[in-house]
């Protein structure tokens, strides 16, 4: 589903990817970890189409990604309905009124029909347990509130491979606990996971295999997560633990 191959990534001359060379099946659930600064959001964007690599090359269901294939609307709309990200940053990724307007507004870009939309939003405002805040104005909520209406907004358009750059960041456990709930059912309906996170506490049993970066960039270690997380060693000589 995802091939990156031999990929390089810089900004301007200073190398933030080395030789990336990863594969990931659907249906996998895949934990990126690796000190700050290492490269898993330079490398969730490079999946999310977002920067494109310097050297190397991007497939996505053996098609190369590139901002040529993406300058086309139409595979735009198709590839960004199919890999959706959820941003560190929450703020980045709201911008509308209100809640409902939020999680309704991929699907209008999308064209669906406003019936549609309607059980669309529903279904995600009740998924994430949101529907209270339906008319909130996103801006004013809370880290964890505005976490899950983020990811309803992503989820509304059923993508195939979600991607989430650090969701556990500044939410509090009953969150998180929520969060790792979620994403474990997501995982088991069947949708392609790909996340980075340092939680490791709050994010046990979503994760079968993790990638690990290092301080240079470059992919140390791509292995089973509970192997991985199990072995201090490994952890503190790179930073990590
Ligand atoms: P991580 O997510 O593992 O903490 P990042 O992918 O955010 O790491 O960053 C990797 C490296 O790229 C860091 O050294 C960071 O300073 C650098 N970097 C990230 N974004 C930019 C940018 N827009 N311009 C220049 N350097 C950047
Ligand atoms: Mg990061």
């Amino acid at each position: 589903m995802i091939e990156v191959k031999n990929s390089w990534f810089k900004y301007k001359d200073i190398e933030v990817l080395r030789d990336i060379n990863v594969t990931i099946k659907e249906g996998e659930s895949v934990a990126l970890i690796g000190p700050n600064g290492s490269g898993k959001s330079t490398f969730l964007k490079l999946i999310n189409g977002i920067i494109f690599p310097t050297e190397g090359k991007y497939y996505f269901n053996g098609e190369e990604i590139n901002s040529k294939v993406l300058g086309n609307n139409n595979f735009s709309k198709g590839f960004h309905k199919k890999v959706g990200f959820v941003f560190q940053n929450s703020d980045a990724q709201l911008f509308c009124s209100n809640v409902y307007e939020e999680v309704a507004f991929g699907l209008r870009q999308m064209g669906m029909d406003e019936k549609e939309v309607e059980r669309r939003v529903g279904d995600c405002l009740r998924l994430l347990d949101i529907e209270d805040l339906k008319d909130r104005e996103p801006y004013n909520l809370s880290g964890g509130e505005k976490k899950r209406v983020a990811i309803a907004s992503v989820l509304a358009l059923n993508p195939e491979v979600l991607v989430l750059d650090e969701p556990m960041n500044g939410i509090d456990p009953k969150g998180k606990n929520f969060l790792r709930t979620l994403l474990t059912r997501l995982n088991e309906s069947g949708k392609t996971i790909i996340c980075s996170t340092h939680d490791f506490q709050y994010v046990e049993g979503v994760f079968k295999r993790a990638l690990v970066f290092s301080e240079d960039h470059k992919i140390i270690r791509d292995d089973n997560y509970e192997v991985v997380i199990n072995d201090t060693d490994f952890l503190v000589q790179y930073n990590i633990k």
